[in-house]
């Protein structure tokens, strides 16, 4: 092999098996691929020894890709639960997997993921660690938080969230300028915690350059975490989040320096309001590096209904130009997800994904709801199903209130527009009353 990243072939000019795929997925021409690819514009987030991966593409031109978190926790430790809902969410066509397991056998369930599950994986290190090295905080050193990320590497994992932005400067920042809701992503609380006790610098900022190295070797992409992501719309768009940003762009033309594949992550929770901003100016600071929103949820009163406020957030991004939407499931804010959030989470994420590619112009978008729209005019209810993002919902709610007129729906029975249309249109006589 000579390149060693997808980056790396795309400046070389080398189409590897990977954008072949992609290109044919994305209806995309080969040089204008690897023209995006070079200039960091779009990913493929692909381990080398991820074999069974179905590789895809990240970047705002194209589809937007979507992502569902997953992974064991102290209260519920179940691997063969967590494998069931990854099964169920591959098969409702989530293009990523984030194990974010905190708990158990964390590293059995990791290569089981890169062995066996096509969807690209990634990881969380930093969590991991807390776990491997069962010890207080305080006492993990930096080589140690370095050898968890050779070690996922080493699992095959396909993108890995590295907390780097929240270094000294950033820390020092955050706490002369207060927020609502402090820091809330666990990644960023856990390294924050531990350069307040030891007084080190953060190590993934540190050894940023080693970070690179092992990325470079085994072809992962970055996924430059968002320590001070907003938690609440109080926060929004504050010193702490802009000021972490413009260090993840700093970190992100470095990574590009070594030919690492990079992402940037972003909000959090975000008034509508100011979404469409943070888009355009995370593409002006990270030179259009794609952009990986966590939400954006723009309200902080529905939990239950958080899958809700953030595909609406995640429409707003991905149009202005968020490539990859992290789902969101009901139960955020309050357990685990089931496997009946799961499957709520990806419905609403993937609503978002697609009408942000309908409002962007992605090919092949829009043809989809014209096919739905020419079975609707039809009333032909089999390929209406058929065409749903959820079929056996759809399929479900009909069958649970079936109507006298076996061509229309219980809502308007014989006042059916589309029927009473058709049927005058095609000279038909239309009397309603006495059908
Ligand atoms: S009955 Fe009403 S809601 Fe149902 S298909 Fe006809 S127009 Fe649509």
């Amino acid at each position: 092999m000579n390149y060693t990243t997808q980056m790396d072939a795309a400046r070389k000019g080398i189409v590897t098996k990977e954008m072949e795929i992609v290109a044919k997925k994305e209806q995309m021409e080969i040089p204008e691929l690897l023209r995006l690819m070079a200039e960091g514009k779009v990913i493929i987030p692909a381990n080398k020894l991820h074999t069974c991966i179905e590789p895809n593409a990240i970047g705002s031109m194209l589809k937007t890709k979507i992502n569902v978190n997953l992974g064991t926790s102290r209260d519920c430790v179940d691997l063969n639960k967590e494998l069931e809902k990854v099964n169920d969410a591959v098969k409702m066509g989530a293009e990523a997997i984030m194990d974010l397991s905190s708990f158990g056998k964390t590293q059995e369930f990791r290569r089981k993921l890169t062995h066996e599950c096509p969807a690209i994986i990634g990881t969380v290190p930093i969590y991991d660690a807390v776990v491997y090295y069962h010890k207080p905080l305080k006492e993990i050193t930096s080589q140690e938080w370095l050898d968890i990320v050779k070690m996922h590497a080493e699992d095959g994992v396909d993108f890995m969230t590295i907390h780097c932005g929240i270094n000294k400067n950033t820390a020092d920042r955050f706490k002369d300028n207060k927020r609502l809701t402090n820091i809330v992503s666990r990644g960023g609380s856990i390294i924050f915690a531990w350069m307040e006790m030891t007084g080190n610098e953060n190590p993934y900022f540190e050894h940023y350059d080693e970070i690179l190295d092992i990325c470079q070797e085994y072809d992962i992409t970055l996924s430059l975490g968002d320590a001070c992501r907003p938690g609440c719309l109080a926060d929004a768009s504050d010193i702490s989040q802009i000021e972490e940003l413009i260090t993840l762009g700093e970190l992100t033309r470095r990574a590009w320096e070594k030919n690492v594949q990079v992402m940037i992550e972003g909000p959090g929770h975000m008034p509508l309001d100011q979404i469409e901003a943070n888009m355009r100016i995370q593409k002006t600071i990270c030179k259009g590096a794609p952009f990986y929103v966590l939400g954006p949820l723009v309200t902080d009163i529905a939990p239950g209904y958080d899958h809700i406020t953030a595909a609406i957030g995640g429409a707003i991004a991905a149009t202005y130009g968020a490539a990859f939407l992290c789902y969101v499931t009901p139960a955020e804010h309050l357990r685990l997800p089931d496997v009946d959030d799961v499957k709520e989470g990806i419905i609403a994420s993937k609503i978002a994904a697609h009408a942000a590619d309908i409002a962007k112009g992605v090919k092949g978008a829009s043809d989809w709801d014209y096919a739905m729209s020419t079975a609707r005019k039809k009333l032909d209810w089999e390929k209406m199903f058929e065409l749903s993002i959820d079929p056996e919902k759809a399929r479900r709610y009909r069958a649970s209130a079936k109507p006298e007129k076996e061509d229309t729906c219980s809502m308007c029975g014989n006042f059916c527009a589309v029927k009473n249309m058709n049927r005058i249109l095609d000279g038909e006589i239309v009397s309603i009353y006495d059908e």
